[in-house]
């Protein structure tokens, strides 16, 4: 699911525009759905989460009653909305979707609420920008499925309580530690989504070739696992560009000179590093000869604002172990200096 970018948010604008980015772009939640695998035995990867919801949900059937809530955590473009529906494919019990911008006010939530069947499931995206007042009416909504209802507005206005069926609500986030801990507590069953190992994105990439009917090489897909930053959503979105090229040069399969060769086209590299990623570290190394350096002279240095550095660029890089942050600012790793076809001065940081 998209997750909405707040409009005057520069890192966001740009994230939007890149390839590489983890959010949805253009109309693609669209094509999303069309590759979302609708049962936890086709969701690929995450073996250990597949297995605890696997459990959770078996138990639930077995008890016949509706599971406890379920948070979903981790960065986005992981599977989140995807388990979502699973969970309720899973459970063959309806799916009413919302997301925490969606909600403005509390009384758009007890109207949502108030209209639940007895076991559906209730999704909330973004649940973290969720309006105060109507974090609180959820929180008594899911431990005691009952919600008031505000009847009348000013000094005659009165309250009528209301009680739920019981329902399960599937929460995600992007950002765990915002949410307070008396709506985490709420949870009764956590999964933290994490970026996926090559070979998992390889097989994810395979089956996704199969839906849109693309025949590609094995190691035409690896490359393109290698390029994906671990993030299916990417995987999928490089699979179609590169879908693109196979049709427009008449290939009838993917190889990886397609891949390679499309993806050039589109400056990703071979680590899925883009044009911006690459004149960072062009950047610390050439400028600063690796730095430390400050998060504004190096936003300046590549003509970006510091907030897109520091949220689209960084993560990736300090992940891959491309770049440090330390007190004193940003360095680039040895690794970086490879990476760029450039020496590692002797003295620059021989931890990394
Ligand atoms: P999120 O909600 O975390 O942003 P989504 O659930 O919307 O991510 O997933 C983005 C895309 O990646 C969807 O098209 C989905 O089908 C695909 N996807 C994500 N995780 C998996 C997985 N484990 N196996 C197969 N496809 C996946």
């Amino acid at each position: 699911m998209n997750a909405a970018l707040p409009q005057d948010n520069a890192g966001a604008r740009e994230e939007s525009l890149r390839m590489v980015s983890a959010n949805t772009i253009g109309s693609e939640s669209v094509s999303d759905e069309e590759l979302r695998p609708s049962g936890l035995d086709e969701f690929i990867g995450q073996p250990r989460l597949k297995a605890q919801m696997k459990l959770f949900l078996n138990a639930a059937r077995k008890r016949g009653v509706p599971p406890d809530h379920i948070l979903l955590a981790g960065p986005p473009g992981l599977g989140k909305t995807t388990l979502a529906m699973i969970v309720a494919n899973e459970l063959e019990s309806p799916i009413r979707i919302t997301s925490g911008p969606a909600i403005q006010h509390a009384g758009d939530l007890a109207s949502i609420l108030s209209s639940l069947e007895e076991g559906e499931v209730l999704f909330i995206d973004e649940i973290h920008r969720l309006p105060r007042a109507a974090e609180e009416l959820l929180y008594i909504a899911m431990e005691d499925f009952r919600v008031d209802v505000v009847v009348g507005k000013g000094p005659g206005a009165s309250s009528i309580p209301l009680t739920l069926p019981r329902f399960t609500v599937v929460g995600a986030t992007t950002r765990e530690g915002m949410l307070p801990s008396p709506l985490r507590a709420r949870f009764g069953f956590t999964a933290h989504l994490d970026f996926y190992p090559r070979d998992e994105m390889c097989r994810l990439i395979l089956r996704s070739a199969t839906v849109l009917n693309v025949h590609i090489d094995e190691d035409a897909a690896d490359q393109l696992a290698r390029r994906s930053r671990g993030t299916p959503r990417i995987a999928n979105r490089l699979l179609r560009r590169v879908r693109d090229w196979a049709i427009v040069h008449d290939l009838r399969n993917v190889d990886v000179d397609a891949v390679e060769q499309a993806l050039d086209l589109y400056q990703i590299d071979v680590e899925g590093l883009d044009r911006l990623d690459i004149a960072v570290l062009t950047a610390i190394c050439g400028s600063f000869n690796g730095g430390p350096v400050g998060l504004n002279n190096l936003a300046a240095m590549v003509g970006e604002e510091s907030e897109t550095v520091e949220t689209v660029c960084e993560p990736y890089l300090v992940r891959e172990g491309f770049m440090v942050r330390t007190p004193k600012g940003r360095v680039a790793t040895a690794r970086a200096w490879r990476h760029l076809g450039l020496t590692p001065p002797d003295d620059v940081n021989v931890l990394f």
